[in-house]
C-alpha cells in the first residue's frame, strides 16, 4: 500500500468502513429482513471482488449487480452467494444458467424466452426475481399484468418467483412522499396477488435503498436493496446518517513543484492566471482517471497536509495542477486527497451538478483500486 502511495493515483478503500455501514444499516431493520447488496457498476466503483467477499463473510443475503458479466466474474473471483442481475439480457440465458445469477424479469417477452431455454437445458425450478413499476416507470409490470403473469408461471415448472420487488423513485424528497406512499400501497397490492397464487413458496418482497432504510423503516418487508450508504455517502443531511463512514477514497501524490510569479499561466488554452506569485504543484490525476473538466478553474479543491488547495487551469488527460502557495513545506511525493476522508464525495457532485453515485462510478479502471 505504501508503495502504492508514493507513486500513483489510487483508489483507496477502507474494507472496515463497509463493515461499519452494512451493520448501521443492519441495526436499522429486524434481524430477520434480509440485506441485497449493490455492488453493480464494480461495486459503485470500488471494485467488486473485496467487497463481495467482505459482505458474504458478513451475513449479506444476496448482491446485486446489473449485467450479466457482473455476475460471472463475481462467481469467477469465487462468490458462491445468490447474486441478483437486474438487466439481464436474452443473449445471455446459458451463461446465467451456468453461473446460477438470478435474473430480474420485467417483461412477459423475457419471461417467456427465459422459460423456452430453461427447457432447452432440462432445468426446473430455476429462482427469478419479478419487479413492480410502482411508479418510477423504468422496468417492471403493472398491476394490470399480473392475472396473465401468475398463470404464465403456474403453468410451468421451470422458473419460480423467488422474490417480487420495486424501487422508489423519490425516497430522499420528503416533497414526494405522498408520491412515496403511493408506491408502497401499489406494491403491497401486487406482493398480495402474487404471494397469494404461490402459497406453497416463501417469496421475498422488497422495495427499500439506502434512503427508503433510513426513511421508512416500516415497509422493510423481507428484504432491502442497500447501495450507497454502504459506500458511506449520506443522501439525508438531518443527521439520520451520521453513522456512515466514507468508504472510498481517491488520493494521489504530487509529482512536480515550482514557484511562478504573479501573471504567470497554467496550462492549456492559458486558462489559469495566478493573481500572486504561487507554488504550484501537478498531480498525476486527469480526465482519462474519471476527472471531469469542470472540476478544472478552480471549481474545486483537494487536500494537501490539511490544507485545501484549488485546481488552476483546465484538467488535462493524465494531470491537473493545483495551488500550494499556501501549504507550509510542501515537498514532491506529498499526498493530494481529491475526495475520501477530508472532501466529501458530495463537494464533487455539487460543482459538477449531479450526484455522488456519478463521481464514484466515474473513477476509471486504470486507477489502481487499494483495500485495507
Ligand atoms: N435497487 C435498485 C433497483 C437500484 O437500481 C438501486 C440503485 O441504483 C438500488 C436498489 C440501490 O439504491 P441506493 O444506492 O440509493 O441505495
Amino acid at each position: 500500500l505504501l508503495e502504492a502511495r508514493q507513486h500513483e493515483t489510487v483508489l483507496e478503500i477502507n474494507l472496515d468502513a463497509v463493515v461499519s455501514n452494512f451493520n448501521a444499516f443492519r441495526s436499522r431493520i429486524k434481524p430477520t429482513t434480509a440485506i441485497a447488496c449493490m455492488i453493480k457498476a464494480s461495486g459503485y466503483g470500488a471494485g467488486p471482488h473485496e467487497l463481495a467477499r467482505t459482505l458474504q463473510a458478513q451475513g449479506a443475503s444476496y448482491l446485486a449487480v446489473a449485467v450479466h458479466d457482473e455476475g460471472a466474474d463475481l462467481r469467477r473471483a469465487g462468490i458462491t452467494m445468490p447474486i441478483l442481475v437486474l438487466n439481464p439480457t436474452v443473449e445471455n440465458f446459458h451463461a446465467l444458467f451456468a453461473d446460477r445469477l438470478e435474473p430480474e424479469i420485467y417483461s412477459f417477452d423475457f419471461l417467456r424466452a427465459l422459460i423456452r431455454e430453461a427447457g432447452r437445458y432440462g432445468i426446473t425450478d430455476y429462482p427469478v426475481h419479478i419487479k413492480i413499476d410502482s411508479g418510477m416507470h423504468r422496468l417492471g409490470f403493472l398491476k394490470e399484468d399480473l392475472s396473465e403473469l401468475i398463470e404464465l408461471l403456474r403453468s410451468q415448472d421451470r422458473v419460480v418467483p423467488r422474490s417480487i420487488f420495486s424501487h422508489l423513485c423519490a425516497a430522499d424528497d420528503p416533497m414526494e412522499d405522498d408520491y412515496t406512499q403511493q408506491q408502497f400501497d401499489y406494491f403491497d397490492e401486487c406482493c398480495r396477488m402474487l404471494l397469494s397464487a404461490f402459497p406453497e413458496r416463501k417469496i421475498l418482497r422488497h422495495i427499500l435503498n439506502s434512503t427508503g432504510i433510513t426513511r421508512f423503516p416500516d415497509h422493510q418487508l423481507d428484504m432491502v436493496r442497500l447501495g450507497i450508504g454502504l459506500y458511506g455517502v449520506k443522501t439525508m443531511h438531518d443527521g439520520s446518517q451520521d453513522d456512515l463512514r466514507p468508504v472510498s477514497s481517491l488520493n494521489t501524490v504530487i509529482i512536480s513543484l515550482k514557484n511562478w510569479p504573479e501573471g504567470t499561466t497554467i496550462g492549456y488554452n492559458r486558462r489559469g492566471t495566478l493573481k500572486r506569485q504561487s507554488v504550484i504543484a501537478t498531480i498525476p490525476v486527469g480526465y482519462a482517471d474519471g476527472i471531469n473538466r469542470h472540476l478544472g478553474y478552480g471549481n474545486t479543491s483537494v487536500m494537501v497536509n490539511g490544507v485545501k488547495c484549488p485546481t488552476i487551469g483546465s484538467i488535462c488527460m493524465d494531470a491537473c495542477m493545483i495551488d500550494v502557495t499556501d501549504v507550509a513545506d510542501v515537498k514532491v511525493g506529498d499526498r493530494v486527497e481529491i475526495f475520501g476522508e477530508n472532501i466529501p464525495v458530495d463537494d464533487l457532485a455539487e460543482v459538477l451538478g449531479t450526484i455522488p453515485y456519478e463521481v464514484l462510478t466515474s473513477v476509471s479502471q486504470r486507477v489502481k483500486r487499494v483495500y485495507y
